[in-house]
């Protein structure tokens, strides 16, 4: 059955109250039944015991001994609901009864228990019927037959069966649309929610949803989807972004490539001129094909996650196979490398992943070091985690850049430095491939002092 949500929130509390209403109602007609039978009974039983004290028995009859009496107080006092009194002896034959009786004979019922109560008819009206035996020297004389209209009593419990009966199906149909309307009332933010966000489209994702004026669970809904909007949206911004700066980078290269190559067409030139902008030309077409490789990876990076399959390997020996690959710069530049390893016990980490970082971290610090400079490579390690700390002395990162240096294409006060060639992809590949493994890169740096990089690998493999 497909009900709407405040539909079935009205049908879960219509079929609880149901349950309940049954409940109740049952036990306030079996207790009102039973209290009016109980009074009855009650009245009955004294009535015929207070007439069994009033007969006289002599020999095999039995009578009232004071039938006048009876009479008078018959017709004295005009009795609501009268009480009828037969005598019958023991083989059930009518002795003598009231007058109110007239020609009417109350059914004597030949039963088990006499003293109990029991419903019967007097010319087809309910009566309520007591029949207690007379006794005199320890034998059975006869009987007294006591009875009570019953009509009243079974109008009063008829009047409650139909009371209860009507109210249940009025009582619950009201109380339907009650909560239907109620739960619709409660669920309204819900609708706003749909609704808004219905209206976000492709280039809206600036819309937030409307906070409930009450600050209850469709309060947290509404506030965890404004975030998620929000995280949405800056996601979107950052992609637009990327896909700018993505296409600056490469059509920067490109144009000038095609101003090159339209100079050189436009007259013969020298031999030596020709090699020379064809080899301006291949070095453009090699950075190119470097960003877009590092595009890709990027990608790949974003896409798929191959940790759990790469390779381990000790970390010091993936730091020396990596300052290896910059020994010839390092030479060149005289740049001085200090590795200090302080790890006690020989650690294994992920070798694709990190030496991703690794390779861009030792990278830049050779990279933006001055001629002559110096770098410390430590690794430590602090409690069940390994650092590898790379600290260079040369221009250092303004404070408010720190952040921004792992996003992709940012370069911090790149015009001042536009001998050191880059594209700002490095760190956020970095960055990335440590999400990959868990592992996180922190940056520390002044400018014109240095800068220091962490890696830091949260329980690395001990071999
Ligand atoms: P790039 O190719 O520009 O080096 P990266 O993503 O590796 O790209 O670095 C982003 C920016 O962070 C760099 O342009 C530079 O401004 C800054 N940076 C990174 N490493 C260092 C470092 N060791 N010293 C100074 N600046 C650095």
């Amino acid at each position: 059955m497909n009900l709407s949500f405040r539909n079935r929130i009205a049908l879960f509390y219509l079929i609880a109250t149901a349950f309940v209403m049954t409940v109740v109602f049952g036990i306030v007609y079996v207790s009102v039944r039973g209290t009016v039978y109980q009074n009855i009974d009650k009245d009955l039983a004294f009535e015929a015991r207070k007439h069994a004290a009033e007969i006289s028995v002599i020999g095999d009859s039995i009578y009232f001994t004071n039938k006048a009496e009876l009479e008078e107080h018959e017709h004295r006092e005009v009795q609501v609901n009268p009480v009828f009194i037969q005598i019958m002896n023991a083989d059930g034959r009518l002795m003598d009864k009231s007058p109110n009786l007239k020609g009417d004979l109350i059914p004597f019922k030949e039963i088990e228990e006499y003293g109990t109560h029991f419903n019967a008819f007097l010319k087809e009206r309910a009566i309520r019927q007591v029949q207690i035996p007379i006794e005199k020297g320890g034998e059975l004389k006869g009987y007294i037959v006591a009875a009570m209209s019953l009509e009243a009593s079974l109008m009063v419990i008829q009047n409650l069966r139909n009371v209860l009966l009507i109210s249940y199906p009025i009582s619950l149909l009201a109380l339907f649309f009650v909560s239907r309307y109620m739960a619709g009332q409660s669920i309204s933010p819900v609708k706003h929610i749909t609704e808004t966000t219905q209206k976000i489209t492709k280039n809206q994702f600036h819309k937030r949803v409307q906070l409930p004026a009450n600050k209850d669970e469709l309060y947290d809904l509404s506030t965890s989807i404004n975030e998620l909007l929000q995280r949405i949206e800056q996601a979107i911004d950052r992609e637009r972004q990327f896909t700018s700066d993505a296409s600056h980078e490469l059509r920067t290269p490109l144009s000038s490539l095609r101003g090159t190559l339209e100079v050189l067409i436009r007259k013969p030139r020298q031999q030596e001129e020709y090699e020379e902008k064809i080899r301006y030309g291949l070095a453009e077409i090699d950075r190119m094909t470097g960003t877009i490789e590092q595009l890709l990876l990027l990608a790949r990076l974003d896409s798929d996650n191959h940790a759990q399959k790469d390779q381990y390997l000790p970390l010091d020996l993936l730091c020396d196979s990596i300052i290896s690959h910059h020994q010839r710069t390092i030479e060149q530049r005289h740049i001085e490398m200090m590795v200090k390893q302080e790890i006690k016990q020989p650690v294994a980490v992920p070798q694709y992943y990190a030496s991703l970082i690794l390779e861009n971290l030792i990278g830049n610090a050779v990279k933006y070091s001055p001629d002559g400079g110096s770098i410390h490579l430590t690794m430590k390690q602090t409690g069940e985690d390994v650092l590898c700390s790379i600290q260079d002395h040369g221009i250092g990162i303004r404070e408010e850049d720190l952040e921004q240096v792992f996003h992709p294409f940012f370069r911090s006060e790149a015009l001042s430095h536009k001998h050191i060639s880059g594209n700002g992809l490095g760190l956020s590949i970095a960055k990335k491939a440590a999400d990959a493994i868990g592992a996180e890169v922190k940056v520390s740096s002044q400018p014109g002092k240095g800068s220091t990089f962490t890696l830091r690998f949260f329980k690395p493999i001990l071999r």
